[in-house]
């Protein structure tokens, strides 16, 4: 394998001075760093390789007989390669000075999370739906809703033990969770950390277990979860309320309910977005003699007057008789598409009557600039 330039590794120049060296190896090192690539070999790799380039350049001699003779003028003796015999932990004992506690902070050391290496058992997300009315939405509301669910077991509290001293301090792990592994590798010694296969990598053994739950801590059962919900939401839409969802075994963390709002179409009124629309229809003598109609909204009926001389396809606007939106301060319109209902059958009396209307110069269509057309009227109101 051929070795790659050592600046070429760093991505610095060759005239990089030891600050911007050090930076370098910084990125690289929590680019690549094991804790955040588990398993991921490429960027161990790729760790080891900075950890080694960053070794040689920020050794002003080494880094000079580098610049002189590459990899051939820092090679130790017997060829082996500057590689060998350096392990994971030499790199991790390097990083006290170079990194200082902010890179402690992060990472808290090979291997290490912030539980001191033991696992912390995490509940499972549960979904549910919610069904809402237009009327909920249009407001927000609450909603008790029983959660069928992982719950903690009453009789050992949650731990899954039958009593406080029937818990033991893993002996495979002595309770670190974690077991290491030293391997010899063409890179030289390579340490990796693994779960511990006793007891799950929680650090402690369980020798009676509790007969209720069988040691898992946790049983079916149900919650009545209160449910806000905020006014606006759309079809679809997913809110999360973090710790609600399935109990962990053994005292962990619960996991989230993910509450989906179903929403439940109304019998008259139809959603576009924040707009609500409905569709009238009055009849001839009401579009000519001008009337009042019952509209209705989220927040009950409505009151329209339909001015005399209306014709059909007008488009009435509601301000703010629509729905709010979820995290705004907007509020929708309702929009009532007023259609004119021509009768489909007439009695010989209303055929006598119509036919002589249809004589006067008043039955004659004379539409005027105010008579926006049909795609006037679209632009405005939805464009
Ligand atoms: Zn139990
Ligand atoms: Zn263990």
């Amino acid at each position: 394998m051929a070795k790659r330039d050592y600046y070429e590794v760093l991505e610095v120049s060759r005239s990089a001075s030891d600050a911007e060296i050090k930076k370098a190896y910084r990125q690289k090192a929590i680019q690549f760093h094991p804790d955040k690539n588990p398993g991921d070999h490429t960027a161990e790799e790729k760790f080891k390789e900075a950890a080694e380039a960053y070794e040689v350049l920020s050794d002003p001699e080494k880094r000079k007989r580098y610049d002189q003779f590459g990899h051939a003028g820092v090679n130790g003796q017997g060829g082996g390669g500057f590689g060998g015999g350096m392990s994971m932990d030499d790199i991790f004992s390097n990083f006290g000075d170079i990194f200082g506690s902010a890179f402690g902070g992060a990472f808290g050391g090979f291997g290490g999370q912030s539980s001191g290496g033991r696992r912390v058992n995490k509940g499972s997300n549960l979904r549910i739906k919610v069904s809402l009315t237009l009327e909920d939405i249009a407001k927000g509301t609450h909603k008790k809703i029983k959660v069928t669910k992982y719950v903690p077991c009453d009789t050992c509290s949650g731990t899954g033990a039958k009593n406080s001293s029937s818990f033991h301090t893993c002996s495979t792990c002595n309770g670190q969770g974690q077991v290491r592994r030293v391997t010899n590798t063409f890179l030289g010694q390579m340490q990796t950390t693994t779960t511990c296969p006793t007891c799950g990598g929680e650090g402690r053994t369980i020798s009676e277990k509790c007969t209720v739950c069988h040691g898992d801590g946790i049983l079916k059962g149900e919650e009545i979860v209160d449910i806000n919900i905020p006014a606006g939401v759309t079809e679809g839409m997913v809110m999360t309320m973090s710790g609600k969802g399935n109990a962990a075994a053994r005292g962990g963390i619960p996991g989230d309910l993910l509450i989906q709002v179903d929403e439940i179409p109304h019998p008259e009124l139809q959603r576009d977005g924040i707009n609500l629309l409905y569709e009238h229809y009055i009849s001839l003598p009401e579009a000519a003699l001008g009337t009042t109609i019952e509209i209705p909204t989220v927040d009950g009926k409505a009151k329209v007057k339909i001015e005399a001389g209306t014709q059909g396809g007008k488009v009435l606007r509601l301000r703010g008789k629509g729905l709010p939106e979820v995290n705004g301060y907007n509020k929708g319109d309702l929009l009532v598409n007023v259609n004119v209902w021509t009768p489909r059958t007439l009695t010989s009396d209303e055929k006598k009557i119509l036919e002589k209307l249809a004589e006067s110069p008043n039955f004659q269509p004379s539409p005027t600039k105010r008579d926006k057309s049909f795609f006037d009227r679209m632009k405005e109101y939805f464009g």
